[in-house]
This record gives structure tokens, C-alpha cells and sequence, in this order.
């Protein structure tokens, strides 16, 4: 609590009682502690691939450079961390947006399976290198309404993780469908799965179950809070199943268009 007392004075200077005002600052705190964790995480986070980046061009300055196979180590390693520091700020910023007071989506009907396509496109070479089935199976009329460059945004998150957390050989399917009331949208994977107690903090910014398995797969911490801020932008909602070991299957469940 915060306490703030102040006297009651009469006109004539009397003494007539004092005002105490209790402000329960409980709430106040805690969205204070978040602030702050994050402008540290984001500091952290940040300060990583720096050092790494400032490390490795000093050294190739100091002498290294003479060293073919060092100077072609070296110089790819400060393009992996400068790459890293890219997508980390774009995430950053892009986080920023879809939390702001008056963030916009623009609104059509959008075919589920041209979206589930286009963003499975993008990881058919990276599934291939780990040897992972990579499927898509969309009824073909399948309509969400929403923004398409956002609810495209979500699938390619989804679908990174499940190839990021599939070991080799396992199977990565994209699918959808629809109830009475809703339509959903669903990435399953064969993957290492996650433990109960952590799914409830996986949508936490920068929340990672295995930070260095995260990294080591280009992974920021971020994706999962994005998708979640989308998909309550487009008034829906996400949920996890998963089982250690066996895989996880993410389900986004979007209100149904009016007819
Ligand atoms: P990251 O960039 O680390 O993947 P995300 O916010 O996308 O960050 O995910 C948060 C964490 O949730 C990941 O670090 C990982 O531990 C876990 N996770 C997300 N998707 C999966 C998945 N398909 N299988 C297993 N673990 C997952």
C-alpha cells in the first residue's frame, strides 16, 4: 500500500482530524516488475550477439584476417549474430505494433488453403534438410476472416517451432476445418513436446522451455507472444496439447464469419 496522510485545518488554525488515503498499489507493482524484466530481457537479449559480433571483428583485426579459414569462420559467424540481432529487433518492434492502443488489421475473407500453401512454401527446404514430412491438408473453400498478411504471420511462427522442435524424420501437418461455430486452424508436430507445467508460459515474451536449443534453432522468445496478440486481435483464441517426447499440436479457433 501506498499511505498518504494529510491534516484537516479549521479556519481558525484548529486542529479537526487528519485524512488518511490508502492506494493499493499491488497492481501497479506487478505491471512495474514486468516493465522492468523486459527492458532487461530486451537488454540481455540484445547484448549477445553485440559482444559476439564486436568480439570476432576485433579479433580478425588484430591479426586473424592472415588466417584464410579463420577470416571465412569468423566473418560467417558475424553474419549469423548480425542476422540474429535483425530478426530480434524486427520482432521487437513488430511486438510493439500489435500491442498499441489503435493496432488495425485489415479485414477480408481469406482462403484457409491458399494461406496454409504459401506459408508450408517456406519451409519445404528447411523440412527437407532435417528429413521431416512437411503436409498440408485444407478443405478447399475454407474461409477465415481476418487479415491475411497477419493470419499468414501466425502459420509461419507455428510452423517454424514445429520444425525447430521436430528431431529429424518426425512429421510436421498443417490442417483445418470447421465446427457450427468456429473454424480452426491446427500445425501438429512429432516434436519433443513441451511439459504441462510450462505451457501456460511458453506466450511470454522471451519465455524459452530450452534457451540454448531455442537459439541454436534462430529462435527469439518472441514468436509465441506475437502469435498470441494476433490471433486475440482477430478475436480468437489458441490452445496447446501436448506430450513430452511424442509432439505437440497447436489449435487457433477463430469466430466464424457472419453469412
Ligand atoms: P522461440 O523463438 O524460442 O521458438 P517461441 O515464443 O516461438 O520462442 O516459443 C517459446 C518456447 O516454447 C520455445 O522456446 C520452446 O521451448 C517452446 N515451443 C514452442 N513451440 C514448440 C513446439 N512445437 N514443440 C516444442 N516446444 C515448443
Amino acid at each position: 500500500f501506498d499511505v498518504y496522510g494529510a491534516p484537516i485545518i479549521g479556519k481558525g488554525a484548529e486542529w479537526k482530524g487528519i485524512v488518511v488515503v490508502f492506494h493499493d498499489i499491488t497492481e501497479l507493482k506487478r505491471l512495474e516488475q514486468i516493465r522492468k524484466d523486459f527492458v532487461a530481457n530486451v537488454s540481455h537479449e540484445l547484448k549477445t550477439p553485440v559482444t559476439s559480433i564486436k568480439g570476432f571483428a576485433e579479433t580478425l583485426l588484430d591479426g586473424a584476417m592472415k588466417d584464410e579459414q579463420a577470416l571465412e569462420h569468423f566473418l560467417a559467424i558475424i553474419l549469423k549474430e548480425s542476422e540474429r540481432l535483425q530478426t530480434l529487433v524486427e520482432e521487437l518492434l513488430d511486438l510493439s505494433k500489435i500491442e498499441q492502443q489503435g493496432f488495425q488489421l485489415q479485414w477480408e475473407e481469406v482462403n484457409a488453403a491458399e494461406i496454409m500453401e504459401e506459408a508450408a512454401a517456406v519451409f519445404r527446404q528447411r523440412a527437407a534438410a532435417k528429413r521431416i514430412a512437411l503436409q498440408v491438408k485444407a478443405p478447399p473453400d475454407l474461409v477465415i476472416r481476418g487479415d491475411r498478411n497477419r493470419l499468414k504471420q501466425i502459420l509461419l511462427n507455428l510452423l517454424a517451432n514445429a520444425i525447430a522442435y521436430t528431431p529429424e524424420q518426425g512429421q510436421v501437418i498443417v490442417d483445418a476445418g470447421e465446427t457450427a461455430q468456429e473454424v480452426w486452424l491446427r500445425v501438429k508436430d512429432t516434436g519433443i513436446g513441451i511439459e504441462k507445467k510450462e505451457i501456460p508460459r511458453i506466450f511470454e515474451r522471451f519465455y524459452r522451455v530450452d534457451k540454448a536449443r531455442s537459439r541454436d534453432s534462430g529462435g527469439t522468445g518472441l514468436g509465441l507472444s506475437i502469435v498470441k496478440h494476433l490471433v486475440e486481435a482477430h478475436h480468437g483464441s489458441i490452445t496447446v496439447e501436448s506430450e513430452v517426447g511424442r509432439g505437440t499440436v497447436f489449435t487457433i479457433h477463430f469466430p466464424k464469419p457472419e453469412r
